[in-house]
C-alpha cells in the first residue's frame, strides 16, 4: 500500500527516487515506498543537480554557513539548513526538527565512569534541548 503526504511547496529544486540498481524510472519522494517496484532494490535520493549549479560551491557554503545556529526555522538545524540539498520541496509544516546537528562533542570522563562506559565511550553530545 502507497501513501501521498501533503503536496510539495513550489521551488526551482527537486528530488526523486530512483532505483540503486539503475532500473529506468523515478518516483516522488512523497511516495511512502522502500524498494524498488521492478527488482526489489533499495532507492536512493536523487537530486536536481543542474538547478543547484545556480549557485557556485563558494555561494552555497555561504548560505548554509549563514543559517547554522540561527533560530529560523528550520534552517537552524544542521541537517535543515542544507534544506535545498535534502528535501527542497517539503513544506514547512512537515519538517520535524529540534535544531539537530551542529553540536560539539564534550568529553565527560567522569559520567562515563558513573555510568560505566569504556573510556572511548565517554564522549556526549549536547543537544540543544537536553541540558546535561
Ligand atoms: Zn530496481
Amino acid at each position: 500500500m502507497q501513501s501521498t503526504v501533503m503536496a510539495p511547496a513550489q521551488t526551482t529544486y527537486n528530488a526523486h527516487f530512483r532505483c540503486f540498481r539503475g532500473c529506468p524510472g523515478e518516483y516522488s519522494v512523497y511516495e511512502v515506498m522502500y524498494t524498488c517496484p521492478q527488482c526489489g532494490g533499495l532507492l536512493e535520493v536523487h537530486h536536481d543537480i543542474d538547478a543547484l549549479r545556480d549557485r557556485t560551491a563558494a555561494e552555497w557554503k555561504s548560505v548554509i554557513e549563514k543559517r547554522v545556529g540561527t533560530t529560523k526555522w528550520p534552517y537552524g538545524s544542521g541537517v535543515w539548513g542544507m534544506r535545498e540539498w535534502v528535501m527542497p520541496s517539503l513544506r514547512d509544516e512537515n519538517i520535524v526538527s529540534m535544531y539537530e546537528g551542529n553540536t560539539n562533542l564534550f568529553w565527560a570522563e567522569r559520567l562515563g565512569k558513573q555510568i560505566g562506559a569504556r573510556p572511548v565511550d565517554q564522549t556526549l553530545r549536547q543537544q540543544p534541548h537536553r541540558q546535561l
